[in-house]
């Protein structure tokens, strides 16, 4: 479970990012987070794996205070939780397979994949999460020869070799024709559904948010403006 209880993050130059923020979000749900550019989508998702730090307030996730996690124990928790960006994130100079199997170990992937030093437990898991995304058939394929679409897939299937308990993805549609968005939006639910793995999506694209989430978040200037199901929106959100 991901808790906020009353969050807060002001930014250096005294933007508030998140103002006063509480919120639970149990094991397994799909979140969308909706709200204009600037609203605080970002600051919220990435408070959770503190890519941003909070300012006041309790995060917590699966009962951990998030704040308090330093070092080892804060790659470990990292770790469990898999992110995803808009720009996709991944090596585009080698093959699909490499960057899954280099999910878990980036310090050490290039000299891994230099040596070849995966075991075939590592490459097995990278091919099933492949799969998974449809997109078994361009494991050896160089990533700048596929689609966007095909792209956002192989960091979905990066992020899954990691068995992660949550995906955060930052606007992962937003650079996608309306098509493969729907297709990639689909991925995300049927990792949800099957895996049961929480997903918190942002995402400007309110009718793509309400087609597939269970759970709308609605963000404006940091304030939470609306909390409940996706079939519940109203258009003031
Ligand atoms: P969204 O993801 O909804 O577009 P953000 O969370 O990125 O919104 O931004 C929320 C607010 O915080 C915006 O006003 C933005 O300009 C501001 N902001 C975000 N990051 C920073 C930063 N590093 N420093 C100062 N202000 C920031
Ligand atoms: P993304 O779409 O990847 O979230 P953004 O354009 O929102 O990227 O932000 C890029 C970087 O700039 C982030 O590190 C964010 O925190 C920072 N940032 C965003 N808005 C502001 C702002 N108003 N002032 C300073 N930094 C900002």
């Amino acid at each position: 479970m991901i808790e906020f209880r009353h969050v807060n993050k002001v930014y250096p130059n005294g933007v508030r990012g998140l103002d006063d923020v509480s919120l639970k979000i149990e094991q397994g749900e799909f979140v969308a987070i909706i709200g204009l550019s600037g609203a605080g989508k970002s600051t919220l998702i990435r408070s959770i794996n503190r890519m941003h730090e909070i300012s006041s307030g309790d995060l917590l996730v699966n009962g951990v205070e998030v704040k308090t996690l330093k070092g080892k124990s804060l790659r470990k928790f990292r770790r469990g939780i898999g992110m995803i960006f808009q720009s996709f994130n991944l090596v585009t100079r080698t093959t699909v397979i490499k960057n899954v199997l280099t999910a878990n170990v980036p310090d050490m992937s290039f000299i891994r994949v230099l040596f070849g030093l995966f075991t075939k437990q590592q490459k097995v898991e990278a091919l099933e999460a492949l799969d998974k995304v449809g997109i078994l058939g361009k494991a050896y394929n160089r990533v700048d020869q596929l689609s966007g679409g095909q792209q956002q897939r192989v960091a979905l299937a990066r992020t899954l070799a990691q068995n992660p308990e949550i995906i955060l993805a930052d606007e992962p549609v937003a650079a996608l024709d309306p098509v493969t968005a729907r297709q990639v939006m689909s991925d995300f639910k049927k990792i949800n559904e099957d895996m049961n793995i929480s997903v918190l999506i942002n995402i400007h694209h309110v009718e793509l948010a309400l087609e597939y989430a269970t759970r709308v978040i609605g963000i404006r200037s940091g304030k939470i403006v609306y909390d409940g199901p996706a079939s519940l929106v109203n258009q003031e959100v």
